[in-house]
């Protein structure tokens, strides 16, 4: 039974390659037939003449040789043009007329059997027949038909010629010979099969080696290519975790965090030089850069005319070569006065805008192209710095106005105090007049006694010097001025306000506590915005116990709680009801006939720009308690922007 052919593989294929091995097999075991003949029919003929008449024998062996000079011709072209295999056919045709041919030739001997009266050379020529025979379909099993083609014609002719005779020697020699060729065909039958099955079965084999050895290359390619794409997604979440790094850090200025993705770029893209440029009108100028070259600095610009900036900002993606001779323009070499070999850059637009490109580039050509996570890399860098600028901008928009709101503020809170503080600057100003017309007095009067003017003249000075420092405080308070944030001691800082207080409780007729820990750790703080929160608290809290029956009592204190101190402003008012507890700090939400509801929440704002936070509960007694949180000093940086100074801001 045939064994199934391989997936892929027709059995219309198959049997197409086994019948053009066949006909090759059939080619290449005729040459050893045929000189077998050619040299077996002149022993027959030399043996037979002087029995037989001559010409006939020649003639014989002439038709004979010829038969076998054709086949051994056509085993000759067939070797040559041995790759003509769709012509198997053909191929096959011809050589079935040869044998048959030959066939004929050798059946002939009939003739020489007829004239040749002799049984012994009779006989010499059925044996002679019957080895051509059997040699003849030996070599012709790879085509049975070629077989047939060839024993018929050289057996059936002499056989029946014998069988013809009248004497039983020779009809049982006639006989033995069709038994010869039944026997002989059955037989080249069974070789053929065998022959046919072991070719397919080579064949199919073959086929199947092949098949799985291109299965295998398949699955190495796409074993090869699956590593490829591993190591690809892997080189992106590498990027990424790269990128994720430098822009989680916990700094807190934009300009640090560039500096920081910068540095990354560089090591990530094998780049000497990253740069963030702006561009400004026909040039652009370099806000930020991290470069081993000395002669490239922060501030300097170029022109932006056939630059890489201007290449990059032109094209709506990213930009990358890897040797510069590649680069259409080479001008920007010329602009930063190197060579660039490597480059890959990204525009960064600002709020929608254009504000310059994010670019790496290297004197180095790259050993390999840049890939496509680079350019996604980039892209991805580029916007993130476009956000951070734009976070940035907004901030300090935001800044101004907070500044500006505080400062709006303060003013409302020096004229909402302006009586008291009229009557507080009023008091010694009386005084010195009082001392000055007492002291003149005594002099027109004669009486004045050196001591006792020195005294009354101390008097006055200290009177004025009070005046001043109420004076300085009232323009210290009402000053607009950047927030500046230093390391203080709460101390301090109520001292500075001491007068201020002082005047609220004479004001409103309130006992004032104050319990500060003479060694709380400093804090970072603008002193100013701190006294105004303060200022605000107390002042709030005046308000409410306004109308309450006396003790009305503040009290402040300040502690320290983990990693901050923690200040506040106690009232026995009537506190906060719980419903509307949750929106004293929103902006505008106010009580009061004429209050303005800007007081917490401008004090939560500026509490939480330094890194704190502020909230009330309400007392367990009468009252509430605002109190607010600032980080201590050593455990914070600067909280200061620093938009100004990277030059991150438009022009
Ligand atoms: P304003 O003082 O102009 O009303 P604020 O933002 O300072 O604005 O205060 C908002 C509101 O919070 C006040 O109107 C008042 O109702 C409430 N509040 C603030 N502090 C106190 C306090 N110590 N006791 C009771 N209520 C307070």
């Amino acid at each position: 039974m045939n064994a199934p052919a391989p997936a892929g593989l027709g059995d219309d294929f198959i049997s197409r390659r086994i019948d053009a091995q066949r006909v090759q097999l059939l080619y290449d075991q005729a040459p050893l037939g045929i000189v077998a003949n050619l040299m077996i029919a002149p022993v027959l003929t030399f043996l037979l003449w002087d029995e037989a008449p001559r010409s006939a024998l020649l003639i014989w062996l002439a038709l004979l040789e010829t038969t076998l000079v054709i086949r051994l011709i056509l085993v000759i072209i067939h070797q040559r043009r041995a790759a003509e295999a769709e012509k198997v056919e053909r191929w096959v045709e011809r050589y079935i007329w040869a044998c048959a041919a030959t066939g004929t030739c050798w059946g002939g001997c009939v003739f020489l059997l007829a004239l040749t009266p002799s049984l012994v050379h009779q006989m010499f020529i059925c044996l002679i027949l019957g080895g051509v025979l059997m040699g003849g379909i030996l070599t012709m099993t790879s085509v049975m038909t070629a077989c047939v083609a060839y024993a018929l014609p050289l057996v059936l002719p002499p056989a029946l010629w014998l069988l013809l005779q009248d004497d039983l020697m020779r009809a049982v020699m006639g006989f033995t010979g069709v038994l010869y060729l039944l026997l002989a065909l059955g037989t080249a039958h069974r070789y053929h099969r065998v022959l046919s099955q072991a070719l397919r079965l080579a064949l199919e084999n073959l086929e199947l080696a092949r098949s799985y050895a291109r299965v295998q290359e398949q699955t190495e390619r796409a074993n090869r290519h699956l590593a490829e794409q591993q190591a690809a997604l892997q080189d992106s979440v590498e990027a990424l975790r790269e990128f994720y790094r430098s822009i989680s850090a916990p700094r807190r200025h934009a300009g640090d965090q560039i500096q920081t993705l910068l540095a990354m770029g560089c090591q990530r893209f094998g780049a000497g030089t990253g740069i963030l440029a702006r561009i400004d009108g026909d040039r652009y100028e370099i806000v930020q850069m991290i470069s081993s070259r000395h002669d490239l600095a922060q501030g300097e610009s170029f022109s932006l005319v056939e630059s890489c900036c201007q290449h990059t900002l032109r094209a709506r993606q990213p930009v990358a070569f890897d040797r510069g001779s590649a680069w259409p323009a080479r001008q920007p070499s010329r602009h930063l006065r190197l060579t660039v070999e490597t480059y890959l850059g990204a525009a960064v637009q600002v709020g929608g805008q254009p504000f310059g490109t994010l670019n790496f580039s290297d004197a180095r050509p790259r050993p390999s192209p840049f890939a496509a996570v680079d350019l996604e890399l980039i892209q991805l860098m580029a916007q993130w710095v476009g956000a951070i600028i734009d976070q940035d901008r907004a901030a300090a928009a935001a800044q101004r106005q907070h500044a500006l709101l505080a400062h709006a503020s303060r003013l409302n809170t020096l004229g909402e105090m302006a009586s008291g503080l009229a009557h507080e600057i009023n008091q010694p100003i009386t005084a010195i007049a009082l001392y000055t017309e007492t002291c003149l007095a005594r002099l027109h009067a004669g009486q004045a006694q050196p001591k006792e003017v020195r005294e009354t003249l101390e008097k006055i000075a200290a009177q004025s010097v009070r005046t001043n420092t109420i004076i300085q405080q009232i323009r210290h308070f009402a000053r607009q001025s950047k927030p500046q944030y230093l390391t203080v001691r709460i101390k301090d800082l109520f001292e500075d306000i001491a007068d201020f207080l002082r005047l609220e409780m004479r004001r409103n007729r309130l006992q004032f506590h104050q319990r500060i820990n003479p060694n709380l750790p400093p804090v970072l703080a603008d002193p100013l915005q701190f006294q105004q929160v303060v200022l605000n608290l107390i002042r709030n809290a005046a308000d409410a116990m306004s109308a309450s029956e006396e003790p009305r009592i503040i009290t402040v204190f300040a502690r320290h709680v983990g990693d901050t101190v923690e200040i506040g402003v106690k009232d026995t008012g009537p506190g906060v009801a719980p419903d509307i507890l949750n929106q004293v700090l929103n902006p505008f939400f106010t009580t009061k006939p004429d209050g303005l509801g800007l007081g917490l929440s401008i004090s939560q704002s500026i509490v939480e720009a330094h890194g704190g936070r502020l909230w009330a509960t309400p007392n367990p007694g009468p009252g509430i308690t605002f109190h607010f949180s600032l980080p201590v000093a050593s455990r914070v940086t600067t909280p200061e922007r620093l938009s100004g100074d990277l030059s991150l801001e438009a022009n």
